[in-house]
């Protein structure tokens, strides 16, 4: 076990960090008295409701699944009734997405649950441990499974699958995320501080699984406390073979492309996943789920999101899934503002809302209030700050004139699929041009193609 200090070796961008949370403990939202629970919480196949209106539920009952491999159930976040079908408006595509409605009966009664122990109750670290080595891999991946855990980083991918690489894909490496480098968000080093134990449960979890040689914490050098910490804790547990990585605070460092080139040097190619190179990347909110899931049969029915920006009380919040955003807004008392922006996650990567009854869910963990601007999108200039900025060596400058140009089998020319969206080109950009606005509507036109 060790500290090892990377330097960065990829482009990116360096932001104003604006972490006004960072010292703010997790807090917990009162009960809802209603959620909203959206039927497609997962990157995959989608679920179905399994519930209908009038029937009563229970916390941690599965009310929607699928057949499918790569998707994810959904389990009632409170116990009460179903009380409608309704309609969101899904912020990243636009289209109309199902969802239903429960009114909590405020009594928070339970499923009974599969419980090996409770993490809180844990005393002694080896016992812990030896009974996560008594889990056959398979029984961890179906209590993953059927907990219905999915990448918290906002990615959605269902987790089960991450943690099921095809025989021929050798994994030799894991890394545990904890970068965060988005502005403002701090619900990951809240959790790493926070419930620290838990992250490396769940990674013990995830290594009987895998059992990779090499396994990482990535933590940027932002977070000195949250290095510290983690490094305390894995001496504590006895974790002797998990290291430590201390890496520069540069956007977007916690993209697993970029993680993995900064820490290993290893590049996943164009079009490539990171079991193409050896590696699986999960975030630390993922690995505290993992636990959570296997040792205490508990599923993602909660999950700690950041309120920040223009509020009187900026807090990290422990919140219910399907909880509406107007719960969080008014918990951490807005601030007034004549014009202001709802931004669902960070501001480089995060999607408008103007729809306050929008609920929480499993993707979300940063509701940011920005103040209003004027868009003032002007001709580009050629300067190619877009380009040195680019983590993925991609030319950004081409994407907005092939889009308006409709040339968007020009953009394959220019590997948009690879774009991970992170946003740093338009960040750089003297002209004010939305290129990521441009590449998503790029991408979208090649999808329908
Ligand atoms: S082109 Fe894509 S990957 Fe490159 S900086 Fe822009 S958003 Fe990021
Ligand atoms: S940064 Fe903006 S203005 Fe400069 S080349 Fe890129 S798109 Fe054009």
């Amino acid at each position: 076990m060790a500290i090892i200090r990377k330097k960065g070796i990829f482009a990116g961008v360096k932001l104003p960090e604006n972490k006004i949370t960072e010292e703010e403990p997790v807090k917990r939202l009162p009960l809802p008295q209603k959620v909203i629970i959206p039927i497609q919480q997962n990157i995959g196949a989608p679920c179905q409701f399994i519930v209908k209106r009038g029937n009563e539920v229970k916390v941690g009952q599965k009310i929607a699944q699928s057949d499918k491999f790569v998707s994810a159930p959904i389990h009632s976040p409170v116990s009460g009734k179903v009380s409608k079908s309704t309609k969101l408006v899904n912020p990243a595509t636009g289209a109309l997405l199902d969802a239903i409605t429960i009114d909590s009966d405020g009594q928070d009664q339970w499923v009974d649950l599969d419980s090996i122990l409770k993490i809180e109750d844990i005393d002694s670290w080896e016992d812990a441990l030896a009974e996560i080595d008594r889990i056959p891999p398979k029984k961890a991946l179906e209590k993953i499974k059927e907990a219905g855990i999915v990448g918290l980083g906002g990615a959605t991918f269902p987790t089960h699958v991450k943690l099921s690489p095809p025989p021929e894909k050798k994994i030799d490496t894991f890394i545990l995320n904890g970068c965060e480098c988005e502005p403002f968000i701090t619900s990951d080093h809240r959790i790493m501080l926070e419930y620290g134990q838990h992250v490396l449960l769940g990674l013990q979890i995830i290594k009987k699984i895998l059992n990779p040689s090499r396994l990482y914490v990535a933590i940027e050098d932002n977070k000195p406390d949250a290095i510290a910490h983690m490094n305390k804790l894995l001496e504590q547990m006895g974790l002797d073979e998990v290291d430590v990585v201390s890496l520069p605070s540069r956007y977007p460092m916690g993209a697993e492309k970029t993680l993995i080139k900064t820490i290993l040097g290893r590049v996943v190619p164009m079009g490539g996943l990171p079991m193409d190179v050896g590696v699986v990347v999960n975030n630390v909110a993922t690995s505290k789920a993992v636990a959570e899931a296997v040792l205490e049969g508990k599923p993602l029915i909660e999950k700690v999101v950041t309120v920040t920006g223009l509020f009187g009380e900026p807090q990290n919040l422990l919140a219910r899934i399907g909880t509406p955003i107007s719960a969080l807004v008014s918990h951490c008392k807005l601030r007034e503002r004549d014009q202001y922006h709802i931004i669902l996650g960070g501001p480089m990567m995060g999607l408008p809302i103007s729809d306050l009854q929008f609920p929480v869910n499993k993707g979300l963990n940063c509701v940011l209030i920005k103040e209003g601007y004027a868009d003032d999108e002007q001709n580009c200039i050629k300067c190619a700050r877009c380009i040195a900025a680019c983590p993925m060596d991609l030319m950004p400058l081409k994407y907005p004139e092939l889009v308006k140009n409709s040339a968007y089998s020009q953009c394959s020319e220019y590997y948009i699929a690879n774009c991970i969206e992170c946003g740093s080109c338009a960040f750089v950009c003297p002209a004010h041009i939305p290129i990521v606005g441009y590449i998503k509507t790029g991408k979208k036109k090649l999808a329908e193609k």
